[in-house]
């Protein structure tokens, strides 16, 4: 048997911000100032809400406790989390702990948060990656209207992670019909997107990649990106050469088509400055993502990958 979790209801494409009908008294929950939620608010029609916009970026379990004991009071209908990452994160945590329904809005596309069961938070200031299946949305809103204003950089990073997220599910081996079905679909609706100049399909796409490989994993392409991670190479421009070079070590059917887009969207080649045998021994360590990857992977396996990325040899 096989269990794909999305959300109940999701409104996506032209239009769906504004015409969806949010619930009276729901709490939205950001992390933009008022300059920029306002706008945001009065394009969804709201009415009748409360706000909560002090939500750090990178959000701990105290923020989601502030949240909590802020307005268990008030008994709000709905929790909304409308934003990048953090904000959808603290939402997803704190609707549960408060018995509601969650709505979740990304104004940022990519990771395709809003449709999965993660939940990234820090506990003791280190990052946690928590899954768990009360972390699913209730209802998704996903709409291109964010994209104006997001830096170019912003998106090309963006875009790229759901590539890779969507090519990974696909392969992964805790993947079944349906997710590979979805992750194709996806990375065929990015792929076009990309080489046609069309950015307005990437949220669209990043969605698809969210619901395929939320229900399996990503692979190798993620696990030796974390070594640029810990250097602060941005995700997903360091997957640009970790999932290309995990394709080829993969002979992924993805990766003519990974390579082409990666190149048409112009990224550099990756700087590695620590020593490569221990960032190997760090990319070994990650079993979540390589214990799925379609083939078994070495030490020697990732330093062939490492090196390959080191001198631009995609
Ligand atoms: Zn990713």
């Amino acid at each position: 048997m096989h269990t794909v979790r999305i959300p109940k209801v999701i409104n996506f494409g032209d239009g769906a911000l504004g015409n969806t009908e949010y619930p009276k008294n729901a709490l939205v929950v950001t992390t933009v100032p008022p300059e920029l939620s306002d706008k945001w608010l009065a394009k969804m029609g709201i009415k009748d809400y409360m706000l909560y916009d002090k939500v750090k970026p990178e959000p701990a379990i105290e923020d989601v406790n502030a949240v909590i004991s802020q307005f268990k009071d008030k008994n709000p209908s709905c929790l909304i989390g409308l934003g990048g990452g953090s904000s959808m994160d603290v939402v997803k945590y704190a609707a549960p702990e408060l018995g509601k329904e969650k709505i979740l809005i990304p104004t940022t596309f990519g990771t395709g948060a809003e449709m999965t069961t993660y939940c990234v938070l820090k506990f003791d200031g280190k990052k946690k990656l928590l899954h768990e299946d009360k972390f699913l949305a209730d209802m998704a809103v996903v709409d291109s209207y964010f994209m104006d204003g997001t830096p170019e950089q912003v998106i090309k990073n963006s875009v790229c992670d759901a590539c890779a997220q969507a090519t990974e599910g696909h392969d992964s081996k805790l993947g079944n019909d349906l997710t590979r079905t979805l992750c194709k679909q996806a990375f065929d609706i990015l792929y076009k997107a990309i080489i046609n100049d069309k950015p307005a399909q990437y949220p669209y796409g990043s969605m698809l990649s969210g619901m395929g490989f939320g229900n399996c994993s990503t692979t190798l392409g993620h696990a030796l990106s974390y070594v640029f991670s810990n250097e602060g190479v941005p995700h997903g421009y360091s997957l640009s050469s970790c999932t290309t070079v995990a394709h080829k070590h993969n002979k992924s059917i993805f990766y003519d088509r990974f390579k082409e887009i990666t190149e048409k969207l112009g990224f550099d080649k990756l700087e590695l400055k620590g020593d490569i045998s221990e960032a190997a021994d760090t990319v070994m360590t990650d079993r979540g993502h390589l214990d799925p990857n379609p083939i078994p992977i070495s030490k020697q396996d990732v330093i062939k990958c490492l090196e390959d990325i080191k001198s631009g040899n995609l």
